[in-house]
């Protein structure tokens, strides 16, 4: 048993893309690409107990989205603790729990955010006692996104995303979040936006986060940083997908500082420069019908971390099979 007792909590952030610039193929099929994430404060919690019985990994979900999620083998968190446990040389035995928050292949990383938490929650549970830099680097081995939830706040990923290098910058950012009911598919995006950039050039990329955006984060100037968001899976969304240009033209409408399709979307994220106008533009899209649900968040969060676990009453179980 560990230090942590029998149940370990961890929290993990969901994060939107402030840029995403899509290279060529590589060897492998994967695009290069160059991302700078934000971490926001939309947590994936995921629950890691001694199971009855000793048995095994498990897993089950709660929260918006759970019934698209797998329970098998697949499930992004059942294949972290399975391969902590390979690398860490002890049995695989974790019933896991994981309550999601953020929208299922919804261009935020929930799946990713759901590895991450299980890898820091088995370390604890097992007492495996990894370091932060090598629970990152197996996480690039479970998905481009893991490392980053780990990491959190705003950095800069290359490669596939998978080597994340941490942004300095300044300043909390209010956002919020256009969520649509079904999920994008990531690999259904990028042969759209295959499609559409048929016969010309691929993209020249530099490792770097891109000059206007550095400025703007060093800076901490919100209306700034709107300026420069970019996304170069956006039109591909938006093709698969036209009602989310309703979104982005309702938040240019309300004066937004600036807009982007996260990542493969559909999640569409809008930067505006205080609560009021969160709260504001949140009423606007709930009222209008072009989102199906609306959340405000912040960033930049941290990233995964362990946090205290919530009583539970005997009539209001806290976890549950969904
Ligand atoms: P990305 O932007 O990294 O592609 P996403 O946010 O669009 O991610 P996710 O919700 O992370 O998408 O997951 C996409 C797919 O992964 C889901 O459709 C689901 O079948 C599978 N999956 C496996 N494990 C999980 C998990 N724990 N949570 C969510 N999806 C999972």
């Amino acid at each position: 048993m560990s230090a942590s007792g029998d149940r370990v909590v961890v929290r993990a952030p969901a994060k939107i893309n402030l840029a995403l610039r899509v290279g060529a193929l590589d060897e492998h099929g994967y695009h290069d690409v160059v991302s700078v994430y934000q971490a926001v404060s939309l947590f994936e919690e995921v629950t890691a107990s001694v199971p009855e019985g000793g048995a095994g990994l498990s897993v089950t979900v709660r929260g918006p989205g759970a019934a698209g999620v797998p329970l098998d083998g697949t499930n992004l968190a059942i294949r972290a603790a399975r391969l902590l446990a390979e690398r860490a040389g002890v049995p695989a035995e974790a019933a896991l729990s994981i309550r999601k928050a953020a929208p299922v292949a919804g261009g935020m990383a929930g799946g990713s955010a759901d590895a991450a938490a299980a890898l820091l929650a088995c370390d604890l549970l097992w007492g495996t006692g990894l370091t932060r830099d090598e629970l990152v680097e197996l996480g690039a081995e479970l998905g481009s996104d893991v490392p980053f939830s780990l990491v959190g706040g705003t950095a800069l990923g290359t490669g596939r995303g998978d080597r994340v290098t941490p942004v300095l910058g300044r300043g909390d950012y209010h956002w919020v979040l256009a969520l649509a009911t079904d999920g994008l598919s990531t690999p259904a995006v990028y042969a759209e936006h295959d499609r559409l950039q048929a016969g010309r050039p691929a993209r020249e990329l530099e490792p770097q986060v891109p000059a206007d955006l550095a400025h703007a984060l060093r800076s901490g100037d919100a209306a700034r940083l709107g300026a420069c968001l970019e996304n170069d899976l956006q039109d591909a969304a938006c093709s698969l997908r036209p009602e989310l240009r309703r979104v982005l033209a309702l938040g240019e409408d309300h004066g937004v500082l600036g807009s982007t399709v996260s990542g493969s979307g559909p999640t569409v994220a809008l930067l505006v420069p205080d609560s009021s106008s969160a709260l504001e533009l949140a009423v606007a899209l709930t009222a209008s019908g072009v989102a199906s649900d609306v959340r405000r968040v912040t960033g930049p969060a941290p990233g995964a971390r362990q946090v205290e676990p919530v009583a539970t009453s005997p009539h209001h179980p806290s976890q549950q099979s969904r």
